[in-house]
This record gives structure tokens, C-alpha cells and sequence, in this order.
């Protein structure tokens, strides 16, 4: 039976320890060759013995000496370090996947590594998709690589969407919670808490994409993503506030009529799908339990509620590097948030103004200087007929 070694790039984080458990349901069919995060390595002593991973890479060096004279990892345990180290462990020649789910924007350099490599990339982090879309998937062309969303919506649009011929496909609709402020009066959204924007109604996930949920930034950076992965315009995408988490998204075909992926709210699902992809086992996760009444709504999203998710439209409508100046703008106005130097309203605000203020380009070969302005009108960039990951 063949059994698929794995990396995990961001394994301390909600996504990666979701990972490891979908790892320990399917021993005889998954493996761990390594692991990698950006510098809490105590929480990696534990999956290091259990899988018997060889090499471990922390972004941080200081944490990866202090790793090293630790002594606790099992003798013979490569700790190794930096964007070098993360990039070792995402092309190891043992592995056929990397799970790429740091957050921000660290994991860029090795997951475009790893697809170059002929890896297959079972892709959590949207941040790089918003930023670097058109060579993200242009090196998965290339090599022949698969690019498989973790993404819950975008994991349900792929599994939708498999066997399906393009011609067949009208819309693409994006399912959103709503976050932790959408029942609140839209007046007081300005004296929200930390500690109230970080509890999310469904999801247990990061901080930084559970605020970007209560204010729909993370949807806008879905948008983005859905049009690279699934080589669509964004003006064909639409968003629903689904509140209960249970439709993941939906498919519009040419006749109108319309499907959609249901599973609990829990990532497990997802994660699982990629990484025995195109296997089908049991998932270590709660079922929906159909004994129950169930009741599932949909209702358009309110620009007022959540302005960062036009912004994003926007920013995916003029295209080039607007995306890559939402998002920054967007990380740096959630820190703000978390320092308490921000309202909760001031971060759409922020995001807004960056946009008005930072033109837009096209962007050229990556690491080189941008050269074309880019057409604020019908400027957006289509990737190349034949560049979608999903065929
Ligand atoms: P978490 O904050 O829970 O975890 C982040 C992980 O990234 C940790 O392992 C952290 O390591 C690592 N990390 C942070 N900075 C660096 C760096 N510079 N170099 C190397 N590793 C780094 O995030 P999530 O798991 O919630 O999210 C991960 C990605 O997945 C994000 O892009 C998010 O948008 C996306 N996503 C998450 C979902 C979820 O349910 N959580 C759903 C859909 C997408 P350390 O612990 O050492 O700091
Ligand atoms: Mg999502």
C-alpha cells in the first residue's frame, strides 16, 4: 500500500495540528518527514517522537539553538533553520506533499520551491495566492505539481468541480459565518473588544484569520484566491453570509441550477481531502447528525457591515499588485487592532486609504523591479488560457 510522506510547514498552528490528527487516523496511508514553524519548537518535541520525523526546521535561529542544546528531541533529529531550513524541509526528497499553512506571508519562498520540486502543495495560506497568484500557479503548471485548497470554501469548489468540464461553469459562490460581529449593531462595531473579535461563532482557528473573519477581509482575500485557483474573473464570484458553516460553498453551472459541498464546521474535513487526495476514508471528525432538525440560510452580505470585503473587490478588479497592497495593508492594520492602537472600524479604514494611496502595478518577474503601471479599468490580470492548477 502505498503510504505519501508529507511536510507540514506552519505545524504549531491551528491547521497544522488538525493535520497531525488526520495524520494519526490514517497511519497506514500517511506519514510526517517533517515539520517546520517559526520559533515555539516545545510544541514540536511531542509530533517529532510520535511520527518519527527526521527533520525540523524553525524560522527563528535562536529557537533552533535552543532546540538544539534542548536535548529533547530524539537523537538523529535534523533541526535546522531560517527561510533555508523552511525551504530544505518543503523539498525533501522523500516527500510527495508539503502542507503549506504559515501564516503571512514567510511561506512563499518554499511553497514556490516545493512546486518547482514536483510537489504536491495542499494549500492553507491564501496569502499567497492574493500576493503571488500568477506564479504560485504558474510553477504549478509548470512542473505539473497539484495545488490542492485547504481552504474550506475553496476545498469545496475543487471537490465540486472535479470531472467537470469549464464550459459547464457559470458562477462560483463563496460561503462566509459572518464572524463574531454579525448580529451586532453596526454603530457599535467602533467600541468592539480584542477578546469579543476573537471569538468566532464556528471555527476554531488562528487569531489573525478569525479577525479578518469579523470583518470579511478574510472573504476578500477568498475572492482572490478562488480566482487564481480556480481561473475565474472575480466579477464571477459571489459571497453569501451562510451562519451555520455547513454549506462550504457552491457552484453555479450554465443551467442555473446550483450544487454545494455540506460537511461539520471542522477543517479535519478539508485537510483530509488533499492529503489523500483522491482517496475517500473516514474522516476523524464529527458527522452531521441528519436525526436532528437542521436549518441552513443564506443572506446577501451588507456593504456597510463589512466595507473591507468591496475593498478587496476592488483590489481584485484593478489587479496587479493591488491584492499584495490590500493584504499588507490589511496585516498591518489587524496588528494595529491587536495593540489596541486601532478600532475595529479603523481597520477597513486603513486598508481604504492604503489602496487610495499605494498605485497599483503590474507586477514582472518575481524578486525583480515592477515595471508597467497597471490599468485601473479592465486592468485585471487573467492568468494564461490553460494556467488553472485544476484540470
Ligand atoms: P496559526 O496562527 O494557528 O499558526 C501559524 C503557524 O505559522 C504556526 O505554526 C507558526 O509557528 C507559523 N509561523 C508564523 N510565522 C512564521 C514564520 N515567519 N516562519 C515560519 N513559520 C511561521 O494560523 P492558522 O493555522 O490559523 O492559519 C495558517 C494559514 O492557514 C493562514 O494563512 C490562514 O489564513 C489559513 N487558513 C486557516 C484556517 C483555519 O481554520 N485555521 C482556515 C483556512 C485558511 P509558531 O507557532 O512557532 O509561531
Ligand atoms: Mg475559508
Amino acid at each position: 500500500m502505498h503510504v505519501r510522506a508529507i511536510a507540514i510547514l506552519g505545524a504549531t498552528g491551528s491547521i497544522g495540528t488538525t493535520t497531525l490528527n488526520v495524520v494519526r487516523a490514517h497511519p497506514s496511508r500517511l506519514r510526517v518527514a517533517g515539520l517546520a514553524a517559526h520559533s515555539r519548537w516545545r510544541e514540536l518535541v511531542g509530533p517529532a517522537k510520535e511520527f518519527g520525523v527526521g527533520v525540523i526546521a524553525l524560522a527563528d535561529p535562536a529557537a533552533a539553538a535552543e532546540a538544539r542544546a534542548s536535548g529533547a528531541f530524539p537523537a538523529g533529529t535534523r533541526i535546522i533553520e531560517g527561510f533555508a531550513g523552511l525551504t530544505e524541509v518543503a523539498c525533501l526528497p522523500e516527500i510527495s506533499m508539503v502542507v503549506s499553512a504559515v501564516v503571512g506571508t514567510a511561506g512563499l519562498a518554499p511553497t514556490l520551491a516545493a512546486l518547482k520540486a514536483k510537489k504536491d502543495v495542499a494549500l492553507a495560506n491564501k496569502e499567497l495566492l492574493v500576493l503571488a497568484g500568477k506564479f504560485v500557479t504558474e510553477a504549478a503548471r509548470l512542473s505539473g505539481a497539484r495545488l490542492l485548497p485547504v481552504d474550506s470554501e475553496h476545498n469545496a469548489i475543487h471537490q465540486l468541480l472535479r470531472d467537470k468540464p469549464k464550459g459547464d461553469i457559470d458562477r462560483l459562490v463563496l460561503t462566509a459565518s459572518g464572524g463574531a460581529f454579525r448580529d451586532t449593531p453596526i454603530a457599535d462595531l467602533k467600541h468592539v473588544t480584542l477578546a469579543q473579535a476573537l471569538k468566532h461563532p464556528n471555527w476554531s482557528m488562528g487569531p489573525k484569520v478569525t479577525i479578518d473573519s469579523a470583518t470579511m477581509a478574510n472573504k476578500g482575500l477568498e475572492v482572490i484566491e478562488a480566482r487564481w485557483l480556480f481561473d475565474i474573473p472575480a466579477d464571477r464570484i459571489d459571497v453569501v453570509v451562510h451562519p451555520q458553516s455547513i454549506i462550504h460553498s457552491l457552484v453555479t453551472l450554465t443551467d442555473g441550477s446550483l450544487q454545494a459541498l455540506l460537511s461539520p464546521p471542522s477543517m479535519a474535513y478539508p485537510i483530509q481531502d488533499c492529503l489523500l487526495f483522491p482517496e475517500r476514508l473516514p474522516c476523524p471528525a464529527p458527522r452531521l447528525d441528519l436525526a436532528q432538525s437542521l436549518t441552513l440560510s443564506m443572506t446577501p452580505p451588507d456593504p456597510a457591515r463589512y466595507p473591507c470585503l468591496g475593498l478587496a473587490r476592488s483590489a481584485a478588479t484593478t489587479g496587479g499588485t493591488a491584492p499584495a497592497i490590500f493584504n499588507a495593508a490589511n496585516e498591518v492594520a489587524v496588528a494595529e487592532f491587536v495593540a489596541s492602537k486601532l478600532p475595529f472600524t479603523g481597520i477597513a479604514e486603513l486598508v481604504g486609504r492604503a489602496l487610495a494611496a499605494v498605485s497599483a502595478r503590474e507586477p514582472g518577474v518575481l524578486g525583480r523591479r515592477p515595471r508597467r503601471r497597471c490599468r485601473s479599468e479592465g486592468g485585471h490580470v487573467q492568468a494564461r488560457p490553460g494556467t488553472s492548477p485544476l484540470r
